[in-house]
């Protein structure tokens, strides 16, 4: 069975609190697993969040500040020490290939496993599977950022009534997939469009085109919300979004699922993120991420 699930490692922003490790995040994507941005402590919150290093096939760095890259020395020495039995991919911004360097050789250890370095330095796509797109697209930061978006591409679903009503069954159906039509009978008169879903992860940015591209239509969006509105200026000058700003993309953007994250340890009340996003007017569902959290993409629509 297909599994589509985001596993929400760590939501602190700079430095962790006592409720809340650094950064870090597991999509888990049929059987693919694509770690994000994992922070310092992020190999002791995958033990408790029941992930194994097995369970990792890429990794994806959004940028080189610690709250987003201190975690990979661990898992990645981790994943050699379980000698994990595929290739691990891992892109990150070219420009902070001497951060990745040094992370993934911080100290010793026997090398195992083939990590394959896929560095990013363009908008677009990055990798093609059968059943994914994984996109970049540059973000704006004091250093170079970029999010991750996972498109999988649209499908077609068989109508029944419609397969019945032209009397194809059995074989025949697969037939028709196949090949398109079958005894003047086109897929298009018995299935209808299963659109494919859509994830991104958006971390440490200001609003920009990046932002809106990565969120366009998006199933789940994971995204930063550092600050509440009344610290914009904060927010523009350090980089970095508020709630309100992350729900109106969201909201524009027809986003399902927001998952906002990444929360400085000014704030006390996680209540008010939910409230600050609520007034800007997005209605879906809604996530204010906390630790160890489990977070399932919506069904697909119907
Ligand atoms: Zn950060």
């Amino acid at each position: 069975m297909s599994v589509r699930e985001l596993v929400v490692l760590g939501t602190a922003s700079q430095v962790p609190t006592r409720h809340r490790n650094h950064n870090g995040y597991l999509l888990r994507w049929d059987g693919e697993g694509f770690l994000f941005d994992p922070g310092e402590g992020t190999q002791r919150q995958m033990l408790r969040a029941g992930a194994a290093a097995h369970d990792i096939d890429r990794i994806c760095v959004t940028h080189f500040h610690g709250d987003h890259s201190l975690g990979l020395a661990g898992v990645i020495q981790r994943i050699n020490l379980d000698k994990v039995p595929h290739p691990v991919s891992a892109h990150y911004p070219r420009s902070g290939q001497r951060f990745f360097d040094r992370l993934r050789y911080a100290t010793a250890y026997r090398e195992t496993v083939a990590l394959v370095e896929a560095p990013v330095d363009t908008d677009g796509p990055l990798v093609r599977t059968s059943g994914y797109t994984l996109e970049a697209r540059r973000l704006s930061h004091p250093v170079e950022a970029y999010g991750y978006r996972i498109v999988e591409p649209d499908g077609r679903r068989m109508l029944p009534d419609r397969l019945a009503a032209h009397g194809i069954e059995g074989p025949d159906v697969g037939r028709l997939q196949r090949e398109g039509s079958l005894n003047g009978v086109a897929l298009e008169d018995v299935s209808e469009v299963r659109r494919g879903q859509r994830f991104a992860f958006v971390m440490d940015t200001r609003l920009c085109d990046g932002v809106y591209a990565l969120a366009e239509g998006c199933d789940m969006l994971v995204i930063e919300s550092t600050f509440l509105d009344e610290d914009e200026s904060l927010a523009v000058e350090f980089g970095h979004l508020t709630a309100g700003q992350a729900a109106r993309v969201a909201r524009e953007a027809g986003v399902r699922h927001l998952v906002l994250t990444h929360f400085s340890q000014r704030y006390a009340d996680p209540d008010a993120f939910e409230r600050e996003a609520r007034a800007a007017g997005f209605e879906a569902d809604l996530t204010v991420a906390r630790d160890l959290q489990r977070v399932p993409l919506p069904k697909r629509r119907a």
